[in-house]
């Protein structure tokens, strides 16, 4: 997974995922689209996650990117109370859910302040846009399904 950097088109003080990578890109553009990705093994499907260039189950190098749907429920969470980055006011919460339709993958969100969590419940994906070149990052949103 890249890391994040600052980038001159982002709002001010917020970071910005590096886009480009080779083996992470096609989340993003996914995201762009506001379409959750994961990667796979093109030749026998098994998830590769984080994204990798190399299955570890048949050993193949091609890979794919599967659309899968924006429902997960919460796997963990913590609480931020003490501020590390100007762009991360605390207190903030951060979220570990898993995919409804990748059982085992999971994925981190952020929301704002203390909320009221509980594990299992039910969350929906949504896509936050974090430049003005339509860089957007999927995070996680109780789902009151
Ligand atoms: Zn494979």
């Amino acid at each position: 997974m890249s890391s994040p950097s600052d980038s001159p088109a982002a709002a001010p003080g917020r970071l910005v995922p590096e886009t480009h990578d080779h083996d992470t890109g096609g989340f993003f553009a996914a995201a762009a689209r506001e379409e959750l990705a994961v990667c796979a093994c093109a030749a026998c499907g098994n998830v590769l996650h984080p994204p990798r260039a190399y299955c570890s189950a048949c050993g193949g190098w091609d890979t794919t990117w599967r659309t899968v749907g924006g429902r997960a429920s919460l796997y963990s969470w913590t609480t931020v109370e003490h501020q590390v980055h100007r762009a991360f006011p605390v207190p903030y919460t951060i979220v570990l859910v898993e995919l409804e339709d990748e059982p085992g993958i999971r994925l981190v969100g952020y929301l704002p302040g203390r909320p009221e969590l509980t594990a299992g419940m039910p969350m929906r994906v949504w896509f936050e846009p974090v430049d003005e070149d339509g860089t957007r990052l999927p995070q996680w949103a109780p789902d009151e399904r």
